[in-house]
């Protein structure tokens, strides 16, 4: 991909406002695009990476039983006034009237119309159970959005419902989508843990919280040095240093974002919104219902701010924009510039995904952009390319080596 057909736009310095480093390198590097309070477009290089966080999200939920579906954004009032949220959900709900003054809303969930989807075609136990799941724009006027991608007023969410005749399905699908969250998150590469938030009355896990470890984090978390205890701090307030409650390890406090959410529902929809079945028994019963979050949107900042280095950027490979960068030295129409693009073309055939600066940029422009896009391998067409020779840094582990043009085009990447 050619650098200057790809959009990147920029910037020379670092908008005001932008507090942390996730949310300056989205703006600086040509990610994202304001143009209201919480309201972004994801340019080019930010969508690329979405896309595969959303790939990764897919294979981990189709791998478990989930069907992809994608329901309207735009819902009407009539569905929340029946689940009783029209008026509960207050402010963060983004209400509009159509032309003939019927009020509808901008989704910032969905549990109302898939409960309504569901429940007109599902009677009997013999059509459960069912997972859906959508990836989709939500809405929240959020009070203060703030932090980029990170609290939004329109952001993407992943959002998964799950729909079974018994508790201990419902158990079942709550434990899958647990450990498909695990996969997901560990495969983006990031750091995280997972978090209680379920006052725990209930009996066992009902709600919990996949919270990625950052220092600009909204949400304190205290967790076991030495085990998987975790909890957020208004559940459980442990000074650090205290014992854990399951006996390992003590105490730590550290600051989350919060990537996404688990949540038993129960029958919370189902009986307001009448979804019931006829089970064995032949008794009408309301499905018990499961709910699951992913902020898509929000987990590129997460993983941002894991893995940049005083702005600059290294992406975990599974979701880099781009493998390698080629990086000519030499202007267009010039041997060298003829050379890497070769290189480029190449490497490309093979399958790799190449970005080649091929802008008259000075060198220090270039590698400060190369920064910003953060690709694993840089291939540098300098001088050298006289005698044959072209630079390959590695930026994972800073090695620079020296190869043959040759070498280049066989590596290994
Ligand atoms: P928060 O406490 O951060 O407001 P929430 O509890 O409202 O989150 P959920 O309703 O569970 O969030 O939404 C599922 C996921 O969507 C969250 O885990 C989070 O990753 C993401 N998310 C929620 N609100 C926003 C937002 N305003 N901008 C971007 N992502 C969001
Ligand atoms: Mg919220």
């Amino acid at each position: 991909m050619k650098q200057s057909l790809m959009f990147i736009p920029t910037l020379r310095d670092i908008p005001a406002g932008a507090e942390i480093a996730s949310h300056k390198i989205l703006l600086k590097g040509g990610y994202i695009k304001q143009h209201a309070a919480g309201v972004y477009t994801y340019l080019p290089l930010a969508y690329k990476v979405i896309k595969k966080v959303e790939t990764i999200i897919r294979e981990e939920l189709d791998a478990i039983g989930c069907s992809e579906l994608l329901m309207s954004a735009l819902q009407s009032k009539d569905l929340w006034t029946e689940s009783g949220r029209w008026d509960a959900y207050g402010k963060e709900l983004m209400r509009l009237k159509d032309r003939h003054d019927r009020e509808f809303c901008l989704g910032p969930t969905h549990e109302e119309v898939i409960t309504s989807v569901v429940r007109d075609s599902v009677n009997s136990h013999k059509k459960l159970p069912l997972a859906l799941y959508q990836i989709q724009s939500k809405f929240r006027d959020e009070f203060r959005p703030r932090f980029g991608l990170m609290r939004g007023r329109e952001f993407i969410m992943k959002d998964l419902y799950t729909f079974s005749t018994t508790k201990e399905d419902l158990d079942e699908w709550y434990n899958k989508v647990r450990q498909a969250y695990i996969n997901i998150f560990t495969r983006m590469g990031l750091q995280f843990r997972i978090v209680n938030a379920s006052s725990g009355q209930i009996g066992g896990k009902s709600s919990e919280e996949f919270m990625a470890l950052c220092e600009i984090g909204e949400d304190t978390i205290i967790y076991s040095d030495s085990s998987d205890f975790a909890s957020n701090t208004e559940l459980c307030d442990l000074e650090e240093g205290a014992p854990s409650p399951d006996g390992i390890g003590t105490i730590k406090h550290a600051k989350g974002i919060e990537l996404g959410h688990i949540f038993k529902l129960g029958t919370k929809y189902s009986e307001p919104m009448n979804l019931m079945f006829i089970d064995v028994d032949n008794k009408k019963k309301p499905v018990i219902m499961g709910c699951y979050g992913i902020g898509v949107s929000r987990v590129l900042m997460a993983v941002l701010e894991q893995c940049n280095t005083d702005l600059k950027v290294l992406w975990p490979e599974s979701i880099a924009p781009f493998k390698i960068h080629v990086i000519p030295m030499d202007k267009q129409g010039t041997e060298g510039y003829n050379k890497a693009m070769e290189l480029h073309d190449h490497l490309q055939s093979k399958g790799y995904e190449v970005l080649i600066d091929d802008r008259n940029e000075s060198a220090g422009v270039k590698f400060n952009d190369a920064d910003l896009v953060g690709a694993k391998y840089r291939v540098v067409v300098g001088r050298k390319i006289k005698e044959g020779i072209v630079e390959l840094r590695n930026m994972a582990t800073n090695e620079t080596l020296e190869l043959p043009y040759e070498e280049v085009l066989n590596y290994n990447f």
